[in-house]
C-alpha cells in the first residue's frame, strides 16, 4: 500500500498564547497532507476496502454519496491509483444536471456516476437492493456510504496509533461517525473524544456510533456549529478560515474542519476545557471540497 505515503502525516502545534493560556496545548494532526485527492480520514477508511476488493478479484469499487461527497471523490481517486474502475451511486436525479466540482472531478478520475432518486438512494443499505447491484455489477466490490463498514472502522482505528499519549482531548469532525467509532475504540477510555457535526441536529450520531463501540468508551457530539446545515457556510466562516491560514498556515475545509475549529475556539473562550488540557484536533482533509468557495479564500 505504498501508493499512499502515510509518513507524510505530522502534528502541528498552534500557539496557545492566542487563547490567553486557557489551555495547555492545541495541536493538529495533519491527515490532510497524505495525498491531494485521497486526503485525510478517507484513505484510512478506504485502504482495507481496497485490499479486500483486490483479494476478492473485483475490478471495480462501487460506493454511494451525495453531490459534495469527499468519500465519492476519494474512492474515485483510490480506484484509479490502484488500477480499478469505480462506480458512484449519487443521491438525487437533479445532481446530474449541473455537476458539482466534486462530481466533475470524480468523472475526470474515471468514475461512472449513476444518479438515483432520493427514494432509491435510501435503499443503500437494503439487502435486496444491494443484491440487485451485485447482480448488475458482478465485478464490483461494494463499499457503504462514507466507508462505514468493518474495514472502514479498522482503518480509522489505525489513526489512533498516530496519537501520542500526552493528549487529554481528541477533537474530530463527524459525518457518518465511522472515523470517530474506529478512533474511540482504539484509544484509552480516559481520553475525551469530541465529535463536531457539520449538519443540523447532528446529535443523532450518538446513536449511530454507540453500537460500534466497546463498553466504557465515552464520547460527545457537538452540533451547535453547523452554520445552517451540511455544506452551508456564511461570511463569518470564510473569514475564520482565512484568518486561520494567515495565523497558522493551516488550510481548513469549508464543510467539516472549519466548523470544528470554530466550535473548539468557542468552547475554549467559554472555559469548557481545563487549563491543563492538551487538545489534539484531527485534520480529516476534505480540501478538494473548497473549490466552490475558492474565490473567497486567501489560500
Ligand atoms: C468525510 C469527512 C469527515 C467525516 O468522516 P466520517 O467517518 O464519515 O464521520 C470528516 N472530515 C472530513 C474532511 C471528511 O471529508
Amino acid at each position: 500500500m505504498d501508493i499512499i505515503d502515510e509518513r507524510r502525516v505530522y502534528i502541528q502545534s498552534l500557539d496557545t498564547a492566542t487563547f490567553n493560556d486557557a489551555i495547555a496545548a492545541l495541536d493538529v494532526l495533519r491527515l490532510d497532507t497524505i495525498h491531494p485527492e485521497i486526503s485525510g480520514n478517507k484513505w484510512y477508511k478506504l485502504k482495507g476496502n481496497v485490499v479486500a476488493a483486490i483479494s476478492k478479484g473485483a475490478n471495480t469499487l462501487l460506493t454511494f454519496g451525495g453531490a459534495y461527497s469527499n468519500h465519492l471523490h476519494a474512492t474515485a481517486a483510490a480506484a484509479s491509483l490502484h488500477g480499478l474502475k469505480s462506480i458512484g451511486v449519487v443521491r438525487g436525479l437533479h445532481a446530474a444536471e449541473n455537476l458539482t466540482p466534486t462530481l466533475q472531478q470524480c468523472t475526470e478520475l474515471g468514475m461512472k456516476l449513476k444518479f438515483v432518486s432520493k427514494e432509491e438512494y435510501a435503499l443503500k443499505e437494503d439487502a435486496a437492493y444491494l443484491n440487485s447491484l451485485r447482480t448488475k455489477y458482478a465485478q464490483a466490490y461494494i463499499i457503504p456510504e462514507g466507508g462505514a463498514n468493518e474495514e472502514g472502522r479498522a482503518g480509522a482505528a489505525s489513526i489512533a496509533s498516530l496519537i501520542p499519549e500526552s493528549y487529554s482531548h481528541i477533537c474530530l469532525s463527524v459525518g457518518t461517525g465511522t472515523t470517530l467509532s474506529g478512533i474511540r475504540n482504539a484509544l484509552p477510555a480516559d481520553i475525551q473524544v469530541m465529535g463536531f457535526a457539520p449538519m443540523k441536529g447532528g446529535k443523532y450520531l450518538e446513536e449511530t456510533v454507540r453500537p460500534h463501540l466497546s463498553e466504557g468508551r465515552p464520547f460527545k457530539i457537538f452540533d451547535d456549529w453547523h452554520f445552517g446545515g451540511f455544506g452551508k457556510w456564511n461570511a463569518d466562516l470564510i473569514a475564520f478560515m482565512n484568518s486561520y491560514y494567515t495565523q497558522y498556515a493551516l488550510p481548513l475545509d469549508v464543510v467539516y474542519t472549519s466548523k470544528m475549529m470554530f466550535g473548539i475556539e468557542t468552547l475554549i473562550a467559554q472555559g469548557y476545557f481545563p487549563t491543563n488540557a492538551h487538545i489534539l484536533c484531527i485534520h480529516t482533509g476534505g480540501l478538494q471540497g473548497n473549490t466552490s468557495v475558492q474565490h473567497l479564500l486567501s489560500f
